[in-house]
Formats: C-alpha cells, structure tokens, sequence
C-alpha cells in the first residue's frame, strides 16, 4: 500500500486487474462476483464492449474543449435525459457531489429573485448528499460532517419519509425555497418510502411555491427499474440530479431543472471545467442507448424481485435479520447489530458486497446481471449471512 495517498479511505487489501460483466479479476487472477457495481457506478457491468468501443472512438477524436464552444455530445445528452426524464435543461458536472452543489445554489439563486435574501432549503435525517462544504452540510450525518463546521447554513432538517414534519415547517419558516430528498436513502440504509410520500411533498411544495428537488445520484438511471425513481409515480420535480450510473464510470453529474426551474441560472451563475465534455457525454450515451437496447430496466425490475424474493425465502425467517427490502436492483438487508464485518467475509469468499448505516447489508449489482447470476449471489450470500449471524 503506498504511503503516498492521503488516508481518506479503509481500502480492502485487494487490487483488481480487470473486469468483464458482473465479474471482476485481481492481480493473482482470482475471479469475484460484483453485486456493488462500484457502488451503483458500472451498471453496464465490466469493460461492455459497445462502451469500450465509444470511448476509444471518441478517445480517439476529441477528449475536452470547453464550456467556452458548443459541445455537440452534450447537447444531444441533455436532449436525451430530457426526453426520458419530461425536464426541460441540464448542467453537467463531474460527479453526484456537484450536481447537487449546481441545485444548491440554483435554490438559492431562486430564492433571491423572489425576494428571499435567507433562503433555506428542507433535507432530511440519514440523507446523503455528498462531500463538499455545502453538500456535506446538507447530509443527515454527524459522522460525515464532525470536524468540518462552521457548516453551511440555510438547511432545515426532518426525518425521512415524514411528509406532515414538512407540511409544518411552513407555519415556521418564511424562507424556505425548495425541499431536497432522495426518492429512496442509499447510504442512509436502503430505505423506502410509503408509497405516496412523493406526492405528499409535491403537494406541500406546490402550496407553498417551493422547489421540489430530488437527489437521484443513486437512484437514477435504471437503478430502481424505472429510467428514475420518481418515474414510479406520478409527480415531476422542479429539479433532479444524477451522477453515479450515468457515465458508468467516466466521471459526469448532472442537475436537471423543469419549467421555472429550468430559467434561473443565467450566463455566469454557474460553470465547470471538465462538466459535460466530448468524453463523458459519450459515455453517458453509450451508456443510456446500450440501456435500452438490452432491456435493462425490465431486468433490473426483474433480477431485483428475484434477489429480494430467494433472500426472503432463505433468510427471512432468520433470527437477526429485521428486513429485507429495495426497488429494482437496489437491495438492503437490514439485521439486528452491526455487521461490516461481513463485507471482509464476502470478499474472502469471492464476492463483493457493502455494509452501510452499520447494519445495513446493501446490494448494488450490475444492470446486466443474469439470472443465474443472481442465484450465485443469492447463494453465497444466503449462505454467508446464515453463518455469520449462527
Ligand atoms: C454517492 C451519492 C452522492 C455523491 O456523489 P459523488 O459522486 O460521490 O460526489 C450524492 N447523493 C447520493 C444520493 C449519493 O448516493
């Protein structure tokens, strides 16, 4: 291990050399399952050869420019998440933490050309959003943000899935301007909604001309069976940010607005770099049109059902384990204790899983992954958790 990275990450002793589909190989050639994905990055799984081929293309023909020029690629990527989306305009950025960081101040930025010169934005418990100043400040994590205050201020904090807890702050508060939610908590252990918790806050956010804004970095693109998890419902937000399957790896966020939303930002409020550039606006099409050609929505609904359905079957009834649940190929086992440990289990036995809010068992697989593939993973992690909580 070098001496020479700074100590932001607990790394696995482990190093992989190559990939291919849901499989993922080390330096000594050992073969590993891959139901993290990256953490909800390669949803085309490993080195899919319609990306690779796309990349060394356009690798090959232009990499950057800049934001200065039109940008061919990312015009025909904005037109394309706006069809399969309903929104109207995109600002690409490189990763989850900035797109969130673009919807921040496109709140802000609202809030004052309304006349609101404080403006407050609602988050929520256990939420994460991200790991810059502002984005970290808006996380419902004291870990992630000890040692960093003075935070930004300007949020107002709820528990997740309380629509009535939002409902009240507006009898409190006249400076709120938008409320920022993830349809389903990634980091904060997999947690699902009610139903018609989105609704409830469409409804509180249209009585009270405020932003609906939901951070789909995790949930977006293919990864809850829908193209977007609020697809699952009826509602449109105001603003929507994506960034982890988007570009399957090649780094891109983005920050969607729809109707007023879509006017704020105007020429200098707001820019990037790298965002958006010939490189990661192909690989986020390629990514999207290989999505589509191979059914991978369908098969995120359906491996999911699958996976939850064979867990529940094998360890359900388990003494220790409180809950398995998800949406599409985004997986949580909750037990009753701690269990990070299982992660060093897992890769020990060739398989490769997460452990997040301390004793939530999350799985992130593929979109690609097969059936049989699935029953692999359900095996071994069946097996695993028996014995561990045995
Ligand atoms: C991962 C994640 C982020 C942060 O994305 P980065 O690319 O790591 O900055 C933000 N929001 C959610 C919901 C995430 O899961």
């Amino acid at each position: 291990m070098s001496e020479h990275l700074m100590q932001t990450y607990a790394r696995l002793p482990v190093a992989f050399a190559r990939g291919k589909g849901v499989w993922l190989y080390d330096e000594n050639g050992d073969q590993y399952l891959d139901a993290l994905a990256g953490v909800a990055v390669n949803g085309l799984g490993h080195a899919h050869p319609k990306l690779t081929k796309a990349l060394c293309e356009q690798a090959g023909t232009l990499i950057h420019t800049s934001n200065i020029y039109r940008i061919s690629a990312q015009e025909r990527l904005a037109d394309k998440l706006c069809a399969l989306s309903g929104m109207d305009r995109v600002f690409f950025g490189n990763s989850g933490a900035e797109a969130n960081e673009a919807a921040i101040k496109l709140a802000r930025l609202h809030g004052h050309n309304r006349g609101i010169d404080n403006p407050a934005i609602v988050v929520m418990e256990k939420s994460f959003h991200g790991r810059t100043l502002a984005t970290l400040s808006a996380t419902g994590s004291r870990k992630v943000q000890a040692g960093f205050e003075p935070l930004v201020g300007g949020f107002v904090r709820v528990p997740f899935g309380d629509a009535d807890a939002v409902a009240k702050l507006a009898a409190h508060h006249n400076n709120i301007v938008a409320v920022l939610v993830e349809p389903y908590q990634g980091e904060g252990g997999v947690r699902i909604p009610e139903v018609d918790y989105l609704d409830k806050l469409r409804a509180i956010c249209d009585q009270n001309a405020w932003l609906l804004m939901l951070d789909e970095v995790q949930t977006g693109i293919g990864r809850s069976g829908k193209w977007f998890a609020f697809q699952h419902t009826k509602i449109m937000p105001d603003v929507m940010t994506l960034a982890k399957g988007l570009g399957s790896g090649v780094p891109i966020g983005a920050c969607l607005a729809y109707g007023a939303a879509a006017e704020v930002f105007t020429p200098g409020k707001h820019g990037s770099t790298f965002g958006g550039n010939p490189l990661a606006c192909t690989a986020a099409l390629t990514t999207l049109d290989v999505m589509a050609e191979e059914g991978l929505l369908e098969n995120a609904l359906k491996i999911g059902a699958f996976i939850r359905e064979t867990l529940t079957r094998e360890l359900g009834q388990v003494p220790g384990v409180k809950e398995i649940r998800g949406q599409g190929l985004m997986i949580g086992i909750e037990l009753d204790k701690p269990c990070g440990e299982l992660v060093k289990l897992a890769l020990a036995d060739k398989l490769l899983i997460n452990v997040t809010a301390d004793n939530v068992v999350r799985l992130l697989p593929p979109l690609v992954m097969s059936q049989d593939e699935a029953g692999l993973l359900t095996d071994k992690l069946a097996a695993l958790i028996w014995a561990w909580l045995n």
